[in-house]
């Protein structure tokens, strides 16, 4: 195909599912999959500025339905360009300079220089619908869909009922402001419940049910939906004196509008650390954001950048990559854990998934295997996980799917698998002698939150069961110099390194140790917890039923794994051997001080300066603190750093006592 054919072809999908998504509410493809095509699309027409025509979709923003009045915007709305990465971020800021003066051709890449650089105000990308409300002595006049940028949906009566905009403004001023009307996840998720149970259409995202309740004609479906929206830009008159972004928004605030939070950044290295953090920290809020808009913060500068036909050279979106991406299923591999459950792992197409290659998903169980109903050949789609491996969400038949046969014995021992009752799993019962369970535990044993050994990689391992050189855990105890040396990839430095470490992790506390022994159902934090409350290895040795269930944390299920796991002699001569080998296992638990957080109760909101989040979250837990990512009226505290969310609100309107920074610090340093 020549590139004006594919030119053609491309703006022709384009267009089909940009009215799907804009007009309808309804896309067909998923969102990466659209800004591939759009992408592809803009790289030819860059290449071949000749064949660019006005009606072109990389000269327009978004679409218009008729369902509405349709009334022209005073000033335009425009869409944003992209950058996917950080060398597409620099590129920007390069441009940003040089069409600024700030620094000539020669000049470019001086990142560092802050002569020349030029501040930026960063802010997550609400995925949500653009509105431009209209404000006159105060007073909201008229709210319109972005539309087509220069035209939009006439949706006032719709947007009266969304309690976050302010029908009357603090002061009597005339102002133009845009944001996102967006619904929180937890509103979007109980409504597609609710479509379920009234046999009506679910919607996609956040995204598509905040569009869809937000037009629709009837005003009163509008207001049982559960909508908000960010503030992210005004239009002030010359009057208001507003020379930057940042005081649009501060302004903005003191209206009484709700407006998302920035950070000014002073260069494109700062902005780049901030995507990064905002990439982990999107993930802790309740509304949906696909990115971060950065923008020059300046007016001034802003008004001399101008436009492109579609977007503001000031600013650009930083796109997160996907966490969900389709790929080709080629094979499936049946994994045996060290509890012998049998994992069905997806052989994929290698793709790129939130910025990773990813060659193989969990598919969790043959219940999974059979809900999803896939083949061979399928498509899949992966989505990232809480866990570091990825699952498959969905599949779709393709042109080469063929039938998968579920195996009925273990691949690694020949064991026929079987059922446990009351669990969803399939279980290959040769605990003692399959080489897959008997590495999967020593693999755990070594692990860095067991008894951390370093050196023991995954072939090392395997070559130690099939010389039977170590085939229970304390084995690795009586490991020598010479046996190591029989191995092929160990030299006389490695075999050395590898027994320093053996006998470095001897020194071991009680809850590592606990969680090496790889119990079933026991892991790093019930471990944590069994260790504050037996004093030894012995005590836990001996524990009932009744008094381990009863324990906050543990429950009935690990209460039963755990007397079994003691009552079997084996494991006990396990252990005793580890003892009699020069392990040595210490409680810090039994200093009463070590404790000292016990029954409090911490919620973090912001960016905190000296720790980052999750180390002040893990040393609060050492100290036996809780560390909730909710407020309720049961916190003990709240801390609050830079830039925090709504928590902060919840916890003044609930009376939790608020701490700052430096009273955590206290806290945790017992000062
Ligand atoms: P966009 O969503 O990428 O960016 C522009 C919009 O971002 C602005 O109009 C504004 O509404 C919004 N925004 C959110 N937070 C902001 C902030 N803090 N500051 C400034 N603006 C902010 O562009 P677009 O033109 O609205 O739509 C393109 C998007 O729609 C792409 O993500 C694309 O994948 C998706 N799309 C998908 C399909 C599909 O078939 N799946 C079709 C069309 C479009």
């Amino acid at each position: 195909m020549d590139t004006q054919d594919r030119i053609l072809k491309l703006r022709k999908t384009i267009e089909l599912n940009a009215y799907k998504y804009y007009v309808e509410d309804n896309p067909i493809l998923e969102d990466y999959e659209y800004d591939a095509l759009f992408r592809e699309l803009k790289e030819l027409e860059e290449k071949n500025p000749h064949l660019i025509t006005p009606d072109s979709p990389t000269q327009r923003v978004g679409g218009i339905s008729k369902k509405f009045d349709q009334v022209a915007h005073k000033n335009r709305l425009y869409s944003l360009d992209n950058s996917n990465n950080s060398d597409e971020l620099k590129a920007w800021y390069n441009r940003v300079l040089k069409d600024v003066g700030e620094v000539d051709n020669t000049q470019l890449g001086l990142f560092s220089n802050n002569f020349c650089d030029i501040e930026l105000v960063a802010e997550l990308k609400i995925d949500g619908l653009a509105v431009s409300l209209t404000y006159e002595k105060g007073i909201f006049v008229q709210g319109l869909t972005r539309g087509d940028g220069v035209v939009g949906e006439d949706i006032t009566n719709n947007l009266k009922t969304i309690k976050a905009i302010p029908l009357k403004l603090f002061e009597e001023i005339d102002v133009e402001v845009r944001g996102e009307i967006y619904m929180p996840i937890t509103s979007f998720e109980k409504l597609n419940e609710n479509q379920i149970k009234n046999n009506q259409k679910t919607f996609a995202n956040p995204r598509n049910a905040a569009a869809g309740s937000i037009r629709q004609l009837d005003p009163k479906i509008t207001a049982s939906r559960d909508l908000s929206i960010f503030i992210y830009a005004a239009n002030f008159d010359k009057t208001a004196k507003i020379m930057s972004h940042t005081d649009a928004m501060d302004k903005c605030r003191a209206l009484g509008f709700k407006t998302n939070n920035y950070r000014k950044c002073k260069n494109i290295n700062e902005v780049i650390a901030f995507c990064d953090e905002m990439s982990e920290y999107r993930k802790t809020l309740n509304w949906a954001t696909d990115g971060v808009v950065i923008k020059v913060n300046s007016i001034p500068k802003q008004n001399e950048l101008g436009f492109t036909s579609r977007a503001p050279k000031w600013a650009t979106a930083f796109k997160f990559p996907p966490e969900e991406v389709w790929s080709e299923l080629l094979d499936v591999e049946f994994s045996i854990g060290r509890t012998g459950i049998v994992t069905p792992v997806a052989i994929l197409k290698p793709v790129n998934l939130s910025g990773s290659v990813v060659s193989r998903a969990s598919m969790y169980n043959f219940d999974e295997i059979n809900r999803l109903e896939i083949t061979l050949g399928d498509e899949v789609l992966i989505k990232k996980a809480a866990e570091i491996i990825p699952k498959v969400v969905k599949a779709r038949k393709s042109d080469n799917s063929k039938p998968l046969n579920l195996p009925t014995h273990c691949p690694s021992c020949g064991t026929k698998f079987i059922e446990i009752e009351g669990e969803v799993g399939i279980y290959c019962p040769n605990k003692a002698t399959c080489p897959a369970q008997i590495k999967g535990r020593l693999e755990y044993f070594v692990s860095k939150s067991a008894m951390d050994i370093d050196g023991f990689g995954d072939s090392i391992i395997e070559k130690l069961i099939e010389k039977e050189y170590v085939l229970k855990a304390s084995d690795i105890y009586k490991l020598t110099y010479e046996q190591l040396l029989t191995i092929e990839l160990i030299k006389d430095k490695s075999a050395n390194n590898l027994l320093n470490a053996i006998e470095q992790s001897k020194k071991v506390t009680l809850s590592k140790f606990i969680n090496a022994l790889g119990i079933r159902f026991v892991g790093k934090e019930s471990s944590d917890i069994l260790a504050q409350s037996y004093k030894d290895i012995n005590a836990l040795k001996v524990a009932n039923y009744d008094d381990l269930a009863a324990l906050e944390g543990i429950g009935v299920k690990m209460a039963a794994s755990i007397v079994e796991y003691f009552s079997n002699p084996e494991n006990i001569d396990m252990i005793d051997e580890m003892i009699a080998l020069g392990v040595k296992i210490t409680n810090r638990y039994t200093n009463a001080d070590v404790l000292r957080l016990k029954g409090q109760s911490f919620v973090i909101t912001g960016t905190l300066e000296t720790l980052s989040r999750d180390v002040a979250q893990s040393k609060l837990k050492e100290l036996g603190a809780k560390t909730p990512s909710s407020v309720s009226k049961n916190t003990t505290y709240v801390v609050i750093g830079e830039n925090p969310g709504s928590k902060a609100t919840k916890a003044r309107e609930l009376g939790v006592k608020i701490l700052n920074e430096k009273e955590l610090l206290e806290i945790i340093n017992g000062d």
